[in-house]
């Protein structure tokens, strides 16, 4: 009888790869699994993906997780994160566009987990307060608030699988004036409703997804102006008119910005797309993992093993053009590690292997090179696994197409489809322009007249 615990701290796409890879180990007729836990702040599985209308706290007075707004659409071809082992086709039963709207791609994450048979792992409402690890047992003592009965709850675990996500505690920069600005002031995290500032003069600061969505967001939905303010680089797209981008904000006095180009424009709203922290204050500082948002975070052994303590599993801490696969790749990986299938080695090997890895990091120049690190990456750990194959090079090569099709229209990129790299099935199409679609749910989108590309060839 294995009688290792291994504690999920979340049950976002991330925690949930680590259950699926421990089912899928089972289904296998694996014998002797270890005893899992997965804690859950939100009293439902999904993470990122659960919108939620709450802003700040939530009903049991913890910070809200959810960064996720209304009207979002997948923000890349979801060809591009498609399950190996659950393709789109075996979810919805028929061929449908590259880039769905949020609760469909929330359907298809929900539809692979046997909701009933993982129920019994999770502990909703619990987030974790605060980790030790013991060097006289090798144990971990995980502590958690249970919401549900009001009291903490203290369990001791041999592995501690960190999958609570980075994209939920913002980075909120000050400009000067901003205290006398008559008009809110909001970080992305925040942001819920496009139609909150229809009509308005809107200032988005940042250059990244957030900045280019939320602002194409507002346009769609009746903005009078959207202004991209940014510190080094424009994004540099055809916007279309009504939307523009100016260099960084040095201040605002009133409701007047002013740019370091000189130039100033009113504005009644300031949305901050100035990304988000890396925040585990559950974890003591010999644990804690201390990076930015980059493809490749130091300290972790194949992106995953915490170097001070590999039973420490950090899954999903990378800056990400994959996602889902490349998460599934990962809590692949750590299975087997724990399982004794996959040795990990020692401490100077791991070293090595960390530095070629971050050598290569640090030479990355530009885009492609991004996706085909990342691509690599996902590959390294991939040939180590049981996963299904996915062809991640041809997805990587899918997602240099969408940066095309961004430059080519940023603004009808979401109507071009990709041809699955699992299944073989070529996304229909869009029957109007994205920009003319307003509903977001999953039946609006799935009641959709729905265009077969292949057919009309
Ligand atoms: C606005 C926005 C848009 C995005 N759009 C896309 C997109 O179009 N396509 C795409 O592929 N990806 C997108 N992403 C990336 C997204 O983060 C990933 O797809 C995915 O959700 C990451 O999964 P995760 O499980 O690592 O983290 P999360 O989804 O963030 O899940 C983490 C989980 O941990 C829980 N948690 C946190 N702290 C604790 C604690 N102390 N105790 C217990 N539980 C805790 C949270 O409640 C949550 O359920 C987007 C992200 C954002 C913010």
């Amino acid at each position: 009888m294995n009688n290792k615990k291994i504690a999920i701290l979340g049950a976002g796409p991330s925690g949930l790869a680590q259950l699926r890879a421990f089912e899928a180990a089972r289904r296998a007729g694996v014998k002797n699994l270890p005893e899992i836990v997965c804690y859950e702040k939100q009293n439902a599985i999904g993470g990122m993906w659960n919108y939620t209308w709450r802003t700040g706290l939530d009903k049991n007075g913890e910070p809200v997780h959810g960064s996720m707004y209304r009207y979002l659409w997948s923000n890349g071809p979801k060809e591009c994160l498609e399950f190996a082992d659950y393709s789109f086709d075996e979810h919805f039963g028929q061929a449908i566009p590259s880039y769905p709207p949020r609760a469909v791609l929330r359907d298809y994450i929900m539809g692979r987990i046997d909701q009933q048979a993982i129920s019994k792992y999770i502990r909703f409402e619990c987030p974790v307060r605060w980790v030790t690890y013991d060097d006289s047992t090798n144990m971990f003592t995980v502590t958690v608030m249970n919401h549900k009965t009001g009291e903490q709850e203290t369990n001791e675990f041999d592995y501690v699988v960190v999958a609570t996500g980075h994209f939920s505690t913002p980075n909120m920069p000050y400009f000067k004036g901003l205290e006398n600005f008559h008009g809110r002031v909001l970080h992305a995290h925040d942001f819920r409703d496009a139609l909150e500032f229809a009509g308005q003069d809107l200032l988005l600061i940042g250059a990244s997804f957030s900045a280019e969505d939320i602002g194409s967001q507002c346009f769609k939905y009746g903005a009078k102006s959207v202004t991209l303010s940014y510190r080094d680089q424009p994004l540099g797209f055809d916007w279309p008119e009504g939307m523009e981008e100016r260099p960084l904000l040095t201040h605002v006095d009133g409701n007047i910005g002013y740019f370091a180009d000189g130039t100033s424009k009113h504005f009644d709203s300031i949305v901050m797309c100035t990304g988000y922290l890396f925040h585990f204050p559950f974890l003591p500082d010999e644990l804690r993992l201390k990076t930015h948002n980059c493809l490749y975070p130091d300290n972790l052994y194949k992106g995953i093993f915490f170097q001070n303590n590999p039973q420490l599993i950090y899954l999903g801490m990378q800056d990400q053009y994959f996602t889902f696969n490349m998460f599934d790749v990962q809590a692949w990986y750590a299975r087997d590690v724990i399982l004794g299938k996959i040795p990990l080695p020692e401490k100077e090997q791991r070293l090595v292997d960390m530095h070629h890895w971050l050598e290569r990091h640090e030479q990355l120049d530009g885009e492609h090179d991004n996706i085909d690190f990342q691509a690599s990456y996902i590959r390294d750990l991939h040939k180590m696994t049981d996963y299904p194959e996915f062809a991640v090079e041809e997805q990587g090569e899918l997602f240099k197409t969408w940066l095309k099709d961004k430059q080519k229209g940023i603004m009808t990129f979401r109507e071009e489809s990709y041809t699955s790299t699992v299944t073989g099935t070529v996304a229909t199409q869009l029957p109007a322009p994205w920009l003319d679609i307003k509903g977001d749910s999953l039946e609006s989108f799935m009641a959709l007249d729905f265009i077969d590309v292949e057919s009309q060839d």
